[in-house]
Formats: C-alpha cells, sequence, structure tokens
C-alpha cells in the first residue's frame, strides 16, 4: 500500500519535496497557511540557479569583519540579541568560519547543486513548466587582487568538483555581454560560469503544483495554518489552526523559518536563523545585461528575467520582522545604481519584496529523518532556489533507505 506524507510548507523546498516523493509513488498532502505555493521566502528572491556559486557564508574575512556587520554597513547586518538560540548559532557560526570548514560546507552544498541541475534537467524532460527557465550565464566582480587571489583558489578547488569558471579581466567584459561596460569603474576582473541558469520560482512553483495535483495525485490545503504537528503509534498528524486534524505515516517539516515552530513542542530543533532580505524590479533598458551579476562587495544580485530585472540583496541576521523596511529598499536601490548605473530603468522601481532566509551556521541545509513520523527539510539560506530540486531528492531517499 502507497505511504502517506503530509508536507508542511508550499515554498519552493515543500513543492520540491511533494515533487521527490509522489513521483516514488507516496501519497502527498501539501498546506501551507498563505493562499497559493511560493508566498514565502521563496515568492520573488534573487531566481538565480546559482550551481556552482555555493560559497559557504562562514569564512575566515568574516570574523574578521563582524565590528562592521555589527553597524550594518555594506547591506550585512547581524543583529544584536541575548536569545539563547541566537546565540548557540552565533557560537556555531563562528566555528564555521575556518579555511577548512569553508572549504567543506561549500563543497557539501556544490555535491547537492550538482543534484539539484540534475533533477532539474530530469524534471524539465518530463513536463513543460514554463517559469522562464534558460542558461543566463554569471559573473562574480572582482575589486582588487586579493579578490582575483581568493577567487582564484576557489576556482581551482570548484574545479576539481566539475564547475567550468574563468577568470575574466575587466577588458574582456563587452565580449562576455555588451552592457557590462557600464559597470562600476572599480570593478577589476569577474569570475564568469557561463553554465548558471535563471528561472522564476514563483511560476516554478505554480507550475509544478499544477502538474503534481493533475498528474501524481497530489492534494492541497492553503489558507491551512498548521498549529501542531504530532506523532504517535506509527501514526503521524497535522492539526490545523480551524480544528481540523489531518493524519498520514509521515510528516515533512518544509516550513522555511518557522520550522522551529512545528519541531520545538517535540524536543526537535533546526539550528536556523532569519537573514532578512530585499528584491526589487525595473524595466529593461539597453544597458541590461542578459548575464547575471553577483557583486559581493555590495551584497546584491542582478537576473534579467527575459521582461524585466530583478535586483536581490540585503542580508539583515537575526531580524525576524516581515515588514518592507523604506530605507533599506532606498539603499538597495541606490548600491544597485552605483554598481551597474544603466541597468534598468531605476526610475519605475517597484514590486519592492523583502523575504527571511532560513539560515544554518555551516550554510548547509537540514535534510534529515528525525522519527518514524518525522522528517525535517529546511535551512536552505541564500540558496533555496538552487537546491530545492536535489533536497528533495535527498530527502525522499532518506525516506527509501
Ligand atoms: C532577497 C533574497 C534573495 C534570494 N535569492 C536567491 C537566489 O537567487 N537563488 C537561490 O537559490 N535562493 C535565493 N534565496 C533563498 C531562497 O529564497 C530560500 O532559501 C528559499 O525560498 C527557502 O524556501 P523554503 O521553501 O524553505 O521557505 P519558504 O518559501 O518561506 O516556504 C515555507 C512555507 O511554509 C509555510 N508555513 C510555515 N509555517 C507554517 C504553518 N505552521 N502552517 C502552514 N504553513 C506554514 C509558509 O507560509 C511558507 O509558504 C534568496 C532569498 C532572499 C530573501
Amino acid at each position: 500500500m502507497a505511504r502517506t506524507a503530509i508536507i508542511v510548507g508550499a515554498g519552493v523546498i515543500g513543492v520540491c519535496s511533494a515533487y521527490a516523493l509522489a513521483s516514488r509513488g507516496w501519497n502527498v498532502t501539501l498546506i501551507d497557511r498563505e493562499s497559493g505555493p511560493a508566498m514565502g521566502t521563496s515568492h520573488a528572491n534573487g531566481a538565480q540557479l546559482s550551481y556552482c556559486f555555493t560559497d559557504a557564508l562562514g569564512r575566515p574575512e568574516v570574523l574578521g569583519a563582524l565590528p562592521r556587520f555589527l553597524w550594518g554597513q555594506g547591506g550585512v547586518t547581524f543583529g544584536v540579541s541575548l536569545r539563547p538560540d541566537y546565540l548557540a548559532w552565533l557560537a556555531q557560526f563562528a566555528r564555521n568560519c575556518s579555511a577548512a570548514r569553508f572549504r567543506e560546507n561549500t563543497l557539501a552544498v556544490l555535491a547537492l547543486a550538482a543534484q539539484s541541475r540534475a533533477a532539474m534537467e530530469s524534471l524539465c524532460a518530463h513536463h513543460d513548466l514554463q517559469f522562464g527557465h534558460r542558461v543566463a550565464g554569471k559573473i562574480h566582480l572582482l575589486y582588487s587582487a586579493k579578490d582575483i587571489e581568493t577567487a582564484e583558489k576557489l576556482r581551482a578547488i570548484k574545479h576539481r568538483a566539475g564547475c567550468e569558471q574563468q577568470l575574466v579581466p575587466r577588458a574582456d567584459f563587452t565580449a562576455l555581454d555588451p552592457a557590462l561596460g557600464g559597470l562600476d569603474r572599480d570593478v577589476v576582473a569577474a569570475i564568469s560560469t557561463p553554465s548558471e541558469l535563471v528561472g522564476d520560482p514563483l511560476l516554478f512553483s505554480r507550475a509544478l503544483l499544477e502538474v503534481l495535483i493533475a498528474e501524481y495525485g497530489v492534494k492541497t490545503h492553503f489558507d491551512a495554518d498548521v498549529a501542531a504537528i504530532g506523532g504517535d503509534g506509527g501514526q503521524a498528524s497535522a492539526s490545523l489552526a480551524s480544528g481540523e486534524q489531518l493524519n498520514s505515516d509521515l510528516v515533512v517539516v518544509a516550513s522555511g523559518i518557522d520550522s522551529n515552530r512545528l519541531l520545538a513542542p517535540l524536543g526537535e530543533a533546526a539550528p536556523i536563523q532569519p537573514m532578512k532580505g530585499y528584491s526589487f524590479e525595473m524595466p529593461l533598458t539597453p544597458g541590461s545585461p542578459a548575464l547575471s551579476v553577483t557583486d559581493a562587495r555590495r551584497r546584491l544580485v542582478f537576473t534579467n528575467l527575459g521582461d524585466r530585472m530583478r535586483v536581490a540583496g540585503v542580508a539583515e541576521l537575526g531580524n525576524w520582522t516581515r515588514t518592507i523596511d523604506a530605507e533599506r529598499i532606498a539603499w538597495l536601490i541606490d548600491a544597485a545604481r552605483e554598481c551597474l548605473p544603466e541597468g534598468g530603468d531605476y526610475t519605475e522601481a517597484g514590486k519592492f519584496w523583502t523575504g527571511l532566509r532560513p539560515t544554518s551556521p555551516h550554510s548547509q541545509p537540514i535534510i534529515r529523518r528525525a522519527s518514524r513520523t518525522l522528517a525535517i527539510n529546511t535551512g536552505h539560506g541564500a540558496l533555496g532556489w538552487t537546491l530545492a530540486m536535489g533536497s528533495g531528492e535527498r530527502l525522499a531517499d532518506l525516506l527509501t533507505e
């Protein structure tokens, strides 16, 4: 008899988990408190499928920059809080800032990203999903000889793991994309990854969900807040705020930054903290690159979605608020304009959005089976869209072992 699973959370992680389980014969029910899929952090993120740019957040340079982060300079803020879970997270994060841990964490995520790429290719070969999915190529900007030295070391490590990247001097930028001539004059070179892709996570989640319902019998409950989950005598359950109770063989918590609200009463915890970010969109201009651009100095990315430019950035650790701060948006627009003055029509910037990245201290997601009736798939930080398909596969493999 087919096994049954309830997945709490219909972000990219929940939807991809549903696909991985349903395509292996599970009867899946997907629940979300929102009115449709990808209404949380997956909604309007950077839209980049960064299969090679999996660099862990924790690295030796970050420890030195901590005082700057406490002041919130350069789009990165580490909040000040005495919450025990936050302090424990910071301690774990500090332990993950060694060169060895940075390398280990980056390579572990690189392996998951490769699995994600393969799973996405297979999905798209089987189903005609329209979500602006295309090979865009991506450049990662470098501002100094030291940047180049660090980037080259990492390029060599990733090359051994199968990533094709090149160091491109400034003089050759316009051969990659004529619009790159307009970049900030301080940029001296870039790491180019021609194979990187883009795609709209909202359109993807909607399109995949339609297929899941029509072809895999997945059931959905939207506008349904899960108040508690439980597991007793081999039976799992999800109690909705409305009073309704749903039962299954297994509950998967794919609830992004809110995962611990459901896990804590069961004595479980995922080591995650919010890293709040923002995005906006603007019309394309002749100066808009088709290539994706990552500016690590300003902590922002440009993604050409075919009919508009999306810019995403800002990283505020420990910020749980879901409101859009006008000052932060203004900062993001100014920073983007400094980086790429002709990158889009800034006078028409709009569609302001914010989301909380569920961030682990080691930059690796938490994908595990906690008990016979409970599994967890969360903690994807800045790379959830990239890692979603592979994370679904990993979870499903764990559950069928
Ligand atoms: C500014 C920004 C830019 C980013 N850019 C990129 C990028 O370019 N590439 C990339 O790979 N990643 C990017 N990310 C990261 C990516 O968006 C996240 O890692 C990913 O969306 C996390 O997905 P999720 O499904 O875990 O969480 P979510 O999308 O938040 O989904 C969790 C869902 O669970 C639901 N939920 C929670 N609790 C309950 C409950 N009790 N009952 C019912 N429903 C519940 C929520 O409503 C939500 O829909 C970016 C993030 C931000 C903020």
